[in-house]
């Protein structure tokens, strides 16, 4: 278990920059993006009389697997991610590929999209491909641990060449340790060239067989569908050498992929099983959910009574809660067996976010922004009398726009005390004081959990911090 500065700060509300000089003093050099392991993370907490928990929340309720037979294990499709420079042509790749299917053809071609999609290639055999192209749901699901993908399809475009996605996406790849073929794209353009990009891409060690290397590139035009064919035979003959198994008699595992509440069905995910087949009835636990297989559909939408590995399929029949992109999911003994686990789970969950809010101040609200996407700054007025505390809610909700929502949680007359600090702490929302303060039990209250008191006399001044901190411009307050 590791964490980079910068996510260690944030959760200790700490700027990186002291954590740094911190570290330093303790004689360890790093940079922001570096990573520093767990033992470090806990001398760093104690020296900032934090607890960390290094303890992952499925470490606790691990639910025992059988172990494989030899002789059980089959050959399994391979699963594949298509990632690539925005524009490159990932989504024409993953269309075109999704029209090559001789099933779907076959059904009437009626393809769902529930996250997977499953091709069978006119020889029968078949390779799934998770259709959210783009490098957000790769990273999602490697921070939950779930390396799902066996084959990185890199599309590049053969006209514009390697840009910042493209390097991003042989880094996560080669992170996940997955083995990437390049599609060299849109060679259906005169300005298209195979050459350039495998002399650029030489660079980050993907070289072609033909110069030495081991690296596939298949020239393809995702608009006229020239080239997929032969796409789809190199990722076979790389899984070919890959020898991917899976033992399909065991208690289904695997992951979810995606997860949505659906009108007519309720809650569903879709799911992509490592080993086991999973049947209707099935009782099981999907991250901190639990529930029982109510039914399954295929990528087709049509109704199955059994899954197997690498096959995409979506379930139905959770009991409460959706689950994420990238939580295991695991089939119990029994129906009581999955709701213990999934309850310990949640109660577990409660605790590790309970450690880790990370307390709003005004000045890092921006940072916080466009990290965790929060477009809502959320206020609690003090003042001295209703009148005056109306007229600063009134200034400030006026100052929302596009972007950032400003809400004020509760605007009323008196001295700041613990229940607002509470309220605060719960809703991670700031204290503004008007004409106030708080009486000393609240602010240590809102010294131990880290909730932002500011105070002013003027509501000029007010509107004129809060205007900063919507901009990112505001300096810290000491
Ligand atoms: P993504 O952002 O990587 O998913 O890229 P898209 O698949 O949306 O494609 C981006 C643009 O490139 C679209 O306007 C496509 O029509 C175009 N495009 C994709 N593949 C090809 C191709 O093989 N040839 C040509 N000429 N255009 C393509």
């Amino acid at each position: 278990e590791s964490i980079t500065v910068s996510d260690l700060a944030k959760k200790m509300n700490l700027k990186a920059s002291d954590l740094i000089t911190k570290l330093m003093s303790l004689g360890v050099m790093v940079t922001i993006n570096g990573q520093i392991d767990s033992d470090t993370a806990t001398i760093l907490a104690e020296e900032y009389k934090c607890k960390v928990n290094v303890v992952s929340l499925y470490d606790e309720t691990v639910i025992e697997t059988e172990k494989d037979n030899p002789e059980d294990l089959v050959t399994r499709n391979p699963i594949v991610t298509i990632m690539g420079h925005v524009d490159h042509g990932k989504t024409k790749t993953l269309d075109a590929i999704r029209s090559a299917d001789v099933v779907s053809r076959e059904a009437g071609g009626i393809t769902q999209h529930i996250g997977a999609y499953q091709v069978t290639l006119p020889s029968g055999q078949q390779i799934t491909f998770l259709d959210t192209p783009g490098h957000e749901a790769f990273s999602a699901m490697r921070e939950r641990g779930a390396s799902v993908t066996d084959i990185v399809v890199l599309v590049v475009s053969g006209v514009e060449g390697v840009m910042p996605q493209t390097r991003e996406a042989i880094k996560q790849a080669k992170e996940a340790a997955a083995p990437i073929i390049v599609a060299v794209n849109k060679m259906d353009l005169p300005d298209a060239s195979m050459e350039r990009i495998q002399q650029q891409l030489s660079e980050f060690e993907l070289i072609p067989e033909s110069w030495g290397g081991s690296t596939i590139f298949a020239p393809i035009s995702a608009l006229t569908g020239s080239g997929i064919n032969e796409l789809l035979e190199v990722i076979l003959l790389q899984a070919e050498m890959m020898e991917l198994t899976t033992n399909p008699k065991c208690a289904a595992e695997g992951h979810v992929i995606e997860a949505r509440i659906d009108p007519g069905r309720g809650i569903a995910a879709t799911v992509l099983l490592s080993r086991g087949t999973l049947h209707v009835g099935d009782p099981f636990v999907a991250g901190i959910f639990y529930g029982k297989i109510r039914a399954m559909y295929n990528d087709k939408g049509q109704r199955i009574k059994e899954a197997y590995p690498a096959q995409p399929v979506e379930i139905t029949g959770f009991s409460e809660g959706t689950p994420k992109a990238g939580d295991p999911f695991q089939v119990t003994k029994d129906e009581a067996m999955a709701r213990q686990v999934a309850s310990k789970r949640q109660e577990l969950n409660k605790l590790e976010e309970a450690k880790n809010v990370k307390k709003i101040s005004l000045a890092n609200f921006m940072e916080n922004l466009s990290t965790k996407e929060q477009k809502e700054l959320r206020l609690i007025i003090k003042g001295d009398v209703q009148g005056s505390v109306e007229a600063l809610k009134q200034s400030l909700e006026k100052l929302s726009n596009n972007e950032i929502r400003l809400t004020v949680l509760s605007a009323t007359a008196g001295a700041i005390v613990e229940q607002d600090v509470k309220s605060a702490a719960t809703s991670d929302a700031i204290i503004i004081g008007f004409h106030v303060r708080p009486t000393p039990k609240a602010q240590l209250l809102a010294d131990q959990e880290k909730v932002e008191i500011r105070k002013y006399n003027l509501i000029y001044e007010v509107i004129e911090d809060i205007t900063l901190a919507i901009e990112g411009l505001l300096t810290p307050e000491l």
